[in-house]
Order: structure tokens, then C-alpha cells, then sequence
């Protein structure tokens, strides 16, 4: 038995592994040639300001008495430059934010749990291509593209990590510590030679990374004064240094000015997820190479942002956020990050149609490079006979594409070639994710196979020790099963040739090669399957489609919640009509009709909100009040009933509804210390974590009695979820609870056992090792159900 666990771990822990492995893989290829566009730059230097996380909506809206909280910014978008919305992806957090500014890609999931301030894949970057990069700002975000960086050229000034605290102190501070230190920089380029020779030379990049706005937003919230009041001073910090810069070069026009953010925040101050306050993030960019204000009385967006934002009448251009990384290497001139899935936004581009096309010629080339060396990768990888080709772009087209647009170069068709450039774009990047993703459907087949045959053994398992399959009148002494064996060995071995020919890794292997023994296993119980299979028949055929019938739809009534949560309420809903479908009511009434009262209830949860609520504290308390009368109830039912309390167990009990008064205590106390911002009182720390301790351990002492193990299961648990609850969750797990209980009695009344009371069978129930659940039994279609509503009940994602 102990051997099936732990066989039962690993493998679902290789399942676990596999969806890492299979979904989320770098997307980065290496050995591309370096694209850049063979013309005169527009700027000499590139500066570049993020505000992380700064919301599109808090920078660009006008406050309660109509003025901008960013008025510098505010009269770039009016008079200089050009602006519009950046579309970030999922994840919304720094890494995979700057890695989308600055290299041009978006990173995969994993990349944030490999290693947030180390560099795990090599990429190429805007600061790699450029001569030379200062930046300045967060220790958390610089040093990964310093690190990256062939060369000396990319300096990093930082401050150290404890002045990022959150909370207490003053968050501006960081962004005020980044304007005052590029001030120092510029003075002290004055005074030294060497720095001289080396800001006045071409393809520099300045990088400002703002960290005091993500800080406020986490401490205080977007909608807090903390957090616009430090869009302000950002916005002050921003115009100064653009002042210290034309004093610096002697306002030579060679300067072009980004200033955007990594990514949004919620609401509630988190971001991560795909909420569009977190991936719309505000774009503006002005100075050489950037088009003028563009005044237009319609546009093509239609959100009511320009309204909201009073910004209808000056042209909006929006990016994605990997766009941004080829429009910074075309204004200075440096060939465009390798990696860069980006599409150079033309738009923003105040230049030649001679400079847009071949701008974008370069940009295609660039992408389609990308393409080859994977498609080359794949197919050195697969056998000849097996490698499908990406179709729509075979090695003829992809000539005749650029041949077709070189001509049209030629002949100053530069619209032309901008739209056959972007067409190449997107053959070539759907290409790329082609190729990237050309081994997913092999591996989820085999990885699927090896689940489906740990579910049928396991069920084989049970079935073989817990019922009275397979009947004992087969004949013995069959022989044992080699030819089953030697299949599956030669099927192995088979296997394990096809992936070494193909020069896989490692893990393939154990993806293809777990199902061979899983389904030897399974066969190998063949005699159970057919007893099984042939008790099946003896069902009447009618009986069997509707049952297979009505659990189809059970099961896809729970795949799909994960996509729309609402079904877990149409699905409750039925389980509240069900005693009365099938007429077991009339035997139980109360126990039924509160089996559907309760299931009513917990189909109210699925349908609240999930995130951007407010603190709902009276919710938490009321349900903290409920547990302890439920508990209540508990105590004085069993002295009603003259059923002794051991002195122990009874202390345990009153401990249990001590520490959920506590939890309640500490719940009020640090909202309230919150509030005055005074930060976590150190004793409701202790308590917090005493509370998670003891809870562990407490049930286990209680009596092992049926009813009072589970209200004293149920008492730990709300202690410690109270803690965790900041709304009406706190009342789902009371709620959830009660359903369980009744369901024991329900399944109790459904069981029908003549001469035997039900609640003396129920409370006869013990928490000991001694229950005899080897019992052989007939399978019954119950069994389904009964697994069935096990699933569904405590199905509810968050
Ligand atoms: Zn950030
Ligand atoms: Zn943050």
C-alpha cells in the first residue's frame, strides 16, 4: 500500500512537472543575424522613463477640479509628441514587463518562478545593441539587463534593497533618489573627460526606472493620495531632467523621450493578472524622429477613454508592449533586439517613407530570421517522413515577399511595402508559435494516456478490494500473463527508440515512456475488467444510457466552471432538486429540505465577485459569531443528550472557541491599525501564527466521536480561514460545512437499512482505525453519485 502512494505521488508529481515543461517554454531561439536599417538615425540618444506601475487611466485623467496630475506630460501629448495606450500581457509584473519593453518579447510564465532578478535565458536587448546604457533605479530590475549585456557598456546605479520598504515610510523618496542621481551624473560629466566623450557619442540609451508609484499603489492603493500625489512628482521629475538634458547637449534636437510604464495595478493594489487596469499602461514619446500632435475629430478606438481622458481631439496610437522595443532601436539606429517579436508602430515614425519602409523591411527580416532558425531546429529534430512544414510560408514565398518588396522600395511605393511588411510579420510570428508549440499535441496525447490509465488502474484497485468483483468463479491457475509482458517491454523499447533517433530530451522520455508500465498494470487485471464489464450488462440498457448520460453532463457541467464559474450554481441548484426528482423527501423531510437549503445557499457563492471588493469586516465577524453558536449548539445538544465529555475533550472544545475569538480579534485589530497606516502589531503576528499552529494539532485531540470530531475540525479550520478572509469567503467554508454534515445523513437516509435506526448507525460512527470499510459490497450507481457530489461541492476557484 505504501509502495501505491508513493508510486501515486510520482507520477502525478511528473503530471504536475509536464504542465511547466509542455505549455510554458522559453520561446527564445539563438544564432539570428543582427537587422538594423541602413539609413541615418533621427536621434543620437534615447531616454527612457517607466513609471512601474502606472495605470493608463490615473496618468492620463483629470482630476475632480479638471486639472491633470501630469500637466508636463499633459502638454507633450497636446504640443510635442505622440501618445496612446501600451497593451502589456499576462503576467503583469516587472520582470516579464521590462523584458517586454527592452528586449522586444514576452516572456513565458515560468521565467518569473526561474529567477526574478537573475537572467535564466539569454536574450539579446536594447541595451546589449546599444554603445553605451545608463540606468538607474530598482535593484530588483536593472541588473538583469546589465548581466545579459555583451561588453562593458551597461552601467547600473541602484540603491540598496532595504529602502524599499514598503508601507511606513515615504515612497517617492525612490523616484526622487533616481532624478537627484541623474542630475549628479550629468554634473559630474561636465568635470570628467572620459564620461564627456562617451554621453555625447551616438546609440546611448538612459534608462529612469520609477519604482515609487508601484510602491504607493501596493501600500495605499490607486485610488489613494499617496499614489496620485506621487504621479506628480514624477511628472515634475520628468520635466526637470528633460530640461537638464537640452541644457546638457545645447538643445541639439538629437534627443528622443519615452516615457511609459511595465504594467498597471488593480483597484485593490495587486497586478499580475489580466484586468485591464493592469495591462493598459500609458504610452507617450516625444522629441527626434516622434511624430507632432496630430488633431483629429474622429478616431478609430471606441472605448470611452478619450472621452473620459478629454483627449477625443489629439490622435491616440496604440502599441503592444513588445512594439516599443524596435521603435526605441530605429530612432537611435541599433539593430533590433534578436529576440523581438515586436512590430515597429510606423505610426509614431515623424521621417521619410524612405526610412518607414526600410524600417520596416528590417523589422520583417528581423522576425523572420526568428522563424528560420526555428524551423530549422525542428527539423533536424524529426524524422523527415514525420516533419510537417508550417504551410503558409514556405522558403518561395518568404523570397517572393521580400523581392516584392525590395521592387516596390525601389519604385518609392512606401506604403506598400509597410502593409507587405506587416503581412510577412504575422506569417512569420503565427510560423514561429507554430514551430514553438509543434510537440504540444504529441506530448498532451501521452500525457493524457498515462493519466487516463492511473485513473482506470487505481478505480480497478478499489473496485477489485472493495466489492465483490471479480466473482470467484473463474478458474484458477491461468497462466501468467508473458506474452502481456514481452508486448509491452518490445512496446517500451519501441519507444524509447522512435525519441532517440529524434534526438529528444530527457523529459519526452519519461512523458512517452510513463504509460507503458501504467497500462501494463491495468491489463494485467484484465479478469476484473471483464467481470466488471459484464456486470455492466446486466444493467437494463435504458437505465445505463440515462445514468451515462446524466453524468456526461455532470462532468461537463464542472469543466466547464473552470471557464465560467456560474455553472457550480446551476449545478448546486440541481443538487437542491434532487431528493425531491427522486421522492426520498417524503422520508426525511427536514433532512432533505435543508440538504436543499444548504445547497441553495453555497450556489449564492459562485456567483459573487472574485477580486475588487472592498473589506467587508462586519461579513468576517458575522461569519467568526455563526461558528461560535454553531459550536454552542454542538456543546449543549451533547448535554441534552446526556452524552459524557471527557474533561479533556471538553477543554479541547472551549480552547478551539477561544482561539476563533481570537482570529476575529485579530482580524478587527489589523484592519484597524491599517487603516491608520501603523503597519501589523507584532503580538497580532504571533497570535496569527499561533492560530495556524495550533489548529494542525487540536482535532486530533478532540473525541473521536462522529459529530464532535467534525465540529472540532470545522472550529480549527474557521480560525485559521478567518484570518485569511477579508469578505463573505469567510462565510463559505460554515456553509460548505453544514452541507457535508447533512449530506452524511442524507446518503444515511438514501442507504434505507431496515432495523436500524439511522442516527443510531450515525452516531455509532467512530474516528478510529477499526472501521471495517473492507466490507464487500455490491457496486451501485449511488457510488457514482455519491463520487460525483464529492467533487462538485468543494469545487470553487477563486
Ligand atoms: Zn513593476
Ligand atoms: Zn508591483
Amino acid at each position: 500500500m505504501l509502495l501505491f502512494f508513493a508510486l501515486g505521488l510520482l507520477i502525478h508529481f511528473v503530471f504536475f512537472a509536464s504542465i511547466f515543461d509542455i505549455y510554458f517554454t522559453s520561446p527564445l531561439v539563438h544564432g539570428m543575424t543582427p537587422q538594423f536599417t541602413p539609413l541615418p538615425p533621427p536621434a543620437k540618444r534615447l531616454v527612457l522613463f517607466v513609471a512601474d506601475g502606472l495605470r493608463a487611466d490615473t496618468l492620463y485623467e483629470l482630476d475632480e477640479d479638471g486639472n491633470s496630475r501630469a500637466p508636463f506630460i499633459r502638454n507633450v501629448i497636446m504640443h510635442e509628441g505622440s501618445w496612446g495606450v501600451s497593451h502589456t500581457r499576462v503576467p503583469t509584473e516587472s520582470r516579464p514587463g521590462h523584458v517586454a519593453l527592452i528586449a522586444g518579447f514576452y516572456e513565458d510564465v515560468s521565467a518569473v518562478a526561474k529567477g526574478w532578478k537573475e537572467n535564466p535565458v539569454e536574450f539579446d536587448s536594447l541595451f546589449n545593441e546599444s554603445k553605451y546604457t545608463w540606468s538607474w533605479g530598482s535593484p530588483d530590475i536593472l541588473p538583469m539587463f546589465a548581466k545579459g549585456a555583451s561588453g562593458d557598456h551597461v552601467y547600473t546605479y541602484s540603491y540598496d534593497a532595504q529602502r524599499e520598504d514598503f508601507g511606513a515610510h515615504d515612497a517617492t523618496k525612490l523616484d526622487t533618489w533616481v532624478f537627484d542621481k541623474v542630475k549628479d551624473f550629468f554634473d559630474a560629466a561636465r568635470n570628467n573627460q572620459s564620461l564627456f566623450t562617451k554621453v555625447n557619442e551616438e546609440k546611448v540609451v538612459f534608462f529612469l526606472h520609477l519604482l515609487g508609484i508601484d510602491t504607493n499603489g501596493h501600500a495605499h492603493r490607486p485610488s489613494s493620495r499617496e499614489y496620485k500625489d506621487n504621479i506628480k512628482k514624477v511628472d515634475d521629475g520628468v520635466k526637470e531632467i528633460v530640461s537638464i538634458f537640452k541644457h546638457f547637449y545645447g538643445d541639439d534636437g538629437k534627443t528622443a523621450f519615452i516615457f511609459t510604464s511595465d504594467h498597471g495595478m488593480t483597484d485593490w493594489g495587486s497586478h499580475g493578472a489580466g484586468h485591464p487596469s493592469e495591462t493598459l499602461t500609458p504610452f507617450v514619446t516625444w522629441g527626434a524622429g516622434i511624430k507632432f500632435p496630430q488633431n483629429v475629430s474622429a478616431q478609430q478606438y471606441d472605448d470611452e477613454f478619450l472621452k473620459e481622458w478629454r483627449l477625443e481631439n489629439w490622435k491616440r496610437r496604440d502599441v503592444n508592449q513588445a512594439d516599443i522595443a524596435p521603435l526605441m532601436a530605429s530612432l537611435i539606429g541599433v539593430p533590433f533586439p534578436l529576440n523581438s517579436v515586436g512590430i515597429l508602430p510606423v505610426g509614431y515614425l515623424n521621417n521619410t517613407g524612405l526610412f518607414k519602409a526600410e524600417s520596416m523591411f528590417t523589422n520583417a527580416v528581423q522576425i523572420l530570421e526568428q522563424f528560420k532558425v526555428k524551423m530549422t531546429q525542428k527539423k533536424e529534430a524529426t524524422l523527415p517522413f514525420l516533419f510537417t512544414p508550417f504551410k503558409l510560408l514556405s522558403d518561395s514565398q518568404q523570397l517572393d515577399i521580400l523581392r516584392k518588396a525590395r521592387s516596390y522600395i525601389k519604385q518609392e511605393k512606401f506604403d506598400e511595402v509597410v502593409s507587405l511588411c506587416e503581412e510577412l510579420i504575422d506569417l512569420a510570428l503565427r510560423g514561429l508559435s507554430y514551430y514553438h508549440t509543434y510537440d504540444r499535441l504529441f506530448l498532451g496525447i501521452n500525457v493524457a494516456v498515462g493519466f487516463v490509465g492511473w485513473m482506470s488502474y487505481t478505480s480497478l484497485l478499489i473496485i477489485k478490494s472493495h466489492s465483490n468483483i471479480p466473482k470467484g468463479t473463474r478458474k484458477e491457475g491461468k497462466k501468467p500473463h508473458c506474452l502481456l509482458l514481452y508486448s509491452f517491454i518490445a512496446t517500451g523499447v519501441l519507444v524509447a527508440c522512435f525519441l532517440m533517433i529524434q534526438a529528444c530530451p530527457w523529459t519526452y522520455y519519461v512523458y512517452c515512456l510513463l504509460p507503458v508500465p501504467i497500462w501494463y498494470a491495468v491489463l494485467r487485471e484484465h479478469e476484473v475488467i471483464q467481470d466488471l464489464v459484464e456486470s455492466l450488462l446486466t444493467f437494463p440498457r435504458s437505465h445505463f444510457v440515462a445514468y451515462l448520460l446524466v453524468f456526461t453532463l455532470g462532468i461537463e457541467v464542472l469543466v466547464l466552471s473552470f471557464f465560467y464559474r456560474y455553472m457550480l450554481t446551476a449545478g448546486l441548484i440541481v443538487f437542491a432538486g434532487w431528493p425531491f426528482l427522486t421522492q426520498l423527501w417524503t422520508r426525511a423531510k427536514i433532512t432533505f429540505l435543508s440538504w436543499a437549503f444548504f445547497s441553495l445557499l453555497l450556489a449564492v457563492f459562485p456567483l459573487m465577485p472574485v477580486v475588487g471588493r472592498k473589506p467587508n469586516l462586519s461579513l468576517v465577524m458575522g461569519a467568526g459569531f455563526l461558528v461560535l453558536l454553531l459550536s454552542l449548539a454542538v456543546v449543549t445538544t451533547l448535554g441534552k443528550r446526556n452524552i459524557k465529555l471527557v474533561k479533556g475533550e471538553l477543554l479541547v472544545l472551549l480552547l478551539q472557541m477561544l482561539s476563533t475569538v481570537l482570529s476575529m480579534y485579530v482580524v478587527y485589530s489589523t484592519h484597524h491599525s491599517l487603516l491608520k497606516k501603523e503597519g501589523l502589531p507584532l503580538m497580532n503576528q504571533i497570535v496569527s501564527w499561533a492560530t495556524l499552529a495550533s489548529s494542525l494539532v487540536a482535532p486530533l485531540l478532540s473525541s473521536t466521536a462522529l459529530s464532535q470530531r467534525l465540529a472540532s475540525i470545522l472550529l480549527s479550520l474557521m480560525s485559521t480561514y478567518l484570518l485569511l478572509s477579508t469578505g463573505y469567503e469567510a462565510l463559505f467554508p460554515l456553509v460548505l460545512s453544514c452541507l457535508m454534515f447533512v449530506w452524511i445523513q442524507v446518503e444515511q437516509e438514501t442507504l434505507q437499512q431496515p432495523g436500524v435506526s439511522c442516527k443510531q448507525k450515525l452516531t455509532s460512527i467512530q474516528f478510529t482505525c477499526d472501521t471495517d470499510i473492507a466490507q464487500f459490497r455490491q457496486l451501485c450507481p449511488d457510488d457514482i453519485r455519491r463520487a460525483f457530489f464529492l467533487f462538485f461541492c468543494p469545487r470553487r476557484n477563486y
